[in-house]
C-alpha cells in the first residue's frame, strides 16, 4: 500500500491523538498510522479477571532486559493508546520542573522553554480532555492564566475522612485533577473500574475521545489502523522521504511533507534506532548518540494501607492527592507526590499475591485504601532503548535518584500510620511497570546534548518530529500525560507544517 499526507503522525496516543487534533484546527491534510485497531467496547472492558488476569488489552509482545529476561512493558497498542487505560489523573507539571533541580545524587536537567511558554498550551489541554480539578487546595500548584474547565470531582465519604485525618497532621490534601466526564449531563457513571480499564461509556478523557475522534470528523485527518511502520528513509537532500512498515501483513510505504513519530518512548526511539544504514549507522536522527538514551519511568510505589476498623466502601477512590512534599521533603530536597489510585479489588491483587486465596484477598480489599508514591527519576545514559538485528526492544535500566524515593516512601508511611492504617503493604515498580517512560530522544537546545529542540523538531532532520513522552528532558514527579498533550498543541500551533517542508 502507498500513502501520502502533508503530515503523517505515527501513533495515535496521547502525542500523536492530541496532535492531529491540533492539525485539524489548522485544515492540514494529516494522517494518523497506527499499529492497532480501535479497542472495542464490550463486557470484558470492566472486568478485572479479562484486564489485569487476562491481558486482554495488551500485547502480546514482550521486551527483553540486560540479561535477556523477558517482560510485558506497559504498553498498549490501540487507537488512543496507553489513554486507553490510563488513570485520567490530569495535573500539569510545577513551575519549578522546567528549571535545573540539583539532588544529593545527580542533576534534573532544564527545559529547553520555561513553564510560561507551555502555561497557555496546558489551558487548552484541560478543556479538550475535561479536566475536573480545584485551584487554591494544592500548596505545589503552579500559576494559571484559566481556571479548570470543570469544578472537582466529590469525594466520597471514606476519602473525606481520610483527608480530615491528613489535615489534623497539618497536610493539605487537595483534589486530583481528573479527565473523566462528570460534568452536568455527562456519561459517567462512576464505577469502580476505571483506572487501569477502558471505559466502556466513553466517559474517560482519552485520546481517542477527546482529540482524535473530534480531529477525524473534521475531514482534514485521515486514520489507517493495523498500520505498524519499522523505519524512515531520509533523502540525498536530509529531510524523510518515505516511511517504511506494513498494514495487515502488506508492505507500507508513506511518502509526506513532515513526518512525527508518536509512538511511546520507547517505540519513536526504537523506529529510528532500526532505521540505521551505511550513512546513519547508529540509527536517524543520532548525531548526539543521544537516540534511546536517559530513558526515565518515575520511581513509583504502590501502597496498600489497611485500616481494620474501617470498611472502605468507595467506589470511586481516586480524587485526592498530597502535594506537601513535593519541593521540600523537610531536607532542603524535593520529595514528590502521593496519590489515590483506583480503588484495588482482590481479583487485581491475585496478578502479585498468586498464593493467597482470593477470599483474603478481598477481605483485605474491603479495608485497605491504595495510593501511589511518585518522585522524579534522573536521566542517564547507561538507562537506554537499543533494538536488536530482529526489531526486538531492549530495555537497560538501574534506578536513578532512589534515595529521595525511599525518604518520600518512608513519610508516607509514617503519615498513613497517624491517619490510623496499620498494616501498610507496598509493591515497588519493577522494569515491566513503566508506562510512565520518557525521555528518549530529549529536547534540549544543544544539537550535542539533546536530539530535538524545543518544539519537538529533529536537530539532524528538520522535517522529523518526535511527539510523545519522549521529548522530556526530565520526569518530573507528575503524572505525564497533560504535559505530552500541552506539549503536542504547542508544535501543532507553532510550526509552519508544510510550508517549510
Ligand atoms: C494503566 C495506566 C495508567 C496510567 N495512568 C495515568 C494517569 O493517571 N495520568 C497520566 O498522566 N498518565 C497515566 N498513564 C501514562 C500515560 O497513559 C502515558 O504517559 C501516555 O499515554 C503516553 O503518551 P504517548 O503519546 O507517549 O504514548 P501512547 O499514548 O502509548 O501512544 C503511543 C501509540 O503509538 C502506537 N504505536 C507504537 N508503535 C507503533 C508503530 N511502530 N507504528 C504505528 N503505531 C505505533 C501505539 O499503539 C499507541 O497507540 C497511565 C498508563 C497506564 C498504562
Ligand atoms: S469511572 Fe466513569 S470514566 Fe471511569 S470507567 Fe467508569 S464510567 Fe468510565
Amino acid at each position: 500500500m502507498i500513502e501520502s499526507a502533508q503530515v503523517v503522525i505515527v501513533g495515535s496516543g496521547m502525542g500523536g491523538g492530541t496532535l492531529a487534533w491540533g492539525l485539524a484546527q489548522r485544515g492540514i491534510d494529516t494522517l494518523v498510522l497506527e499499529r492497532g485497531d480501535v479497542l472495542p467496547r464490550e463486557a470484558q472492558n470492566w472486568s478485572p479477571e479479562a484486564v489485569f488476569v487476562e491481558r486482554r488489552y495488551k500485547p502480546a509482545e514482550t521486551w527483553l532486559d540486560d540479561d535477556g529476561n523477558e517482560f510485558h512493558p506497559g504498553v498498549h497498542y490501540v487507537v488512543g493508546g496507553n489513554t486507553k487505560v490510563y488513570g485520567a489523573s490530569l495535573p500539569r507539571l510545577r513551575e519549578r520542573d522546567f528549571a535545573e533541580r540539583v539532588y544529593p545524587s545527580g542533576v534534573s536537567p532544564a527545559w529547553p522553554f520555561a513553564y510560561a511558554d507551555l502555561e497557555p498550551y496546558y489551558g487548552q489541554a484541560e478543556s479538550l480532555y475535561r479536566v475536573h480539578g480545584s485551584v487554591g487546595e494544592d500548596p505545589s500548584e503552579p500559576w494559571r492564566s484559566s481556571p479548570y474547565p470543570y469544578g472537582p470531582m466529590p469525594h466520597e465519604p471514606y476519602v473525606a475522612e481520610t483527608m480530615l485525618r491528613l489535615e489534623a497532621q497539618g497536610l493539605h490534601p487537595f483534589s486530583t485533577s481528573m479527565g473523566i466526564d462528570v460534568r452536568p449531563g455527562g456519561t459517567c457513571v462512576r464505577c469502580q473500574t476505571c483506572d487501569g480499564f477502558p471505559c466502556r461509556l466513553g466517559a474517560k478523557s482519552d485520546a481517542e475521545t477527546c482529540a482524535l475522534g473530534p480531529a477525524l470528523a473534521g475531514g482534514s485527518v485521515r486514520l489507517l489502523t493495523g498500520a505498524r511502520i519499522r523505519s524512515v528513509e531520509v533523502g540525498d537532500d536530509g529531510r524523510v522521504v518515505r516511511l517504511h512498515g506494513d498494514v495487515d501483513g502488506e508492505p507500507l510505504e508513506v511518502s509526506g511533507g513532515s513526518f512525527v513519530l508518536a509512538a511511546g518512548a520507547a517505540n519513536s526511539a526504537a523506529i529510528l534506532l532500526a532505521s540505521r544504514s551505511d550513512r546513519f549507522p547508529t540509527g536517524v536522527a543520532n548525531s548526539s548518540g543521544l537516540l534511546g538514551r536517559n530513558y526515565m519511568v518515575h520511581n513509583n510505589t504502590h501502597l496498600a494501607a489497611i485500616d481494620p476498623r474501617r470498611r472502605n466502601d468507595v467506589v470511586f477512590q481516586k480524587t485526592m492527592a498530597v502535594n506537601d512534599y513535593y519541593e521540600d521533603l523537610g531536607d532542603g530536597y524535593p520529595g514528590g507526590t502521593i496519590q489515590l489510585i483506583g480503588k484495588v479489588q482482590g481479583s487485581m491483587m491475585k496478578t502479585h499475591a498468586t498464593r493467597v486465596p482470593l477470599a483474603m484477598l478481598d477481605r483485605a480489599a474491603q479495608r485497605s485504601l491504595e495510593l501511589l508514591v511518585m518522585s522524579e527519576d534522573l536521566p542517564s545514559v547507561h538507562n537506554r532503548v537499543t533494538v536488536d538485528a530482529e526489531g526486538r526492544i531492549h530495555i537497560s535500566w538501574r534506578r536513578t535518584n532512589y534515595d529521595r524515593h525511599e525518604a518520600l516512601l518512608a513519610q508516607a508511611k509514617r503519615v498513613l500510620r497517624k491517619a490510623g492504617y496499620r498494616g501498610i503493604f507496598e509493591q515497588r515498580f519493577s522494569i515491566d511497570m513503566n508506562s510512565h517512560m520518557c525521555g528518549t530522544a530529549v529536547a534540549g537546545q544543544d544539537p550535542a546534548t539533546s536530539v530535538l529542540d524545543g518544539w519537538c523538531r529533529s536537530h539532524d532532520v528538520r522535517n522529523l518530529f518526535v511527539v510523545d513522552s519522549a521529548f522530556f528532558p526530565s520526569s518530573g514527579a507528575q503524572n505525564p500525560a497533560l504535559t505530552i498533550a500541552a506539549q503536542a498543541l504547542r508544535v501543532a500551533h507553532e510550526t509552519d507544517w508544510g510550508l517549510d517542508a
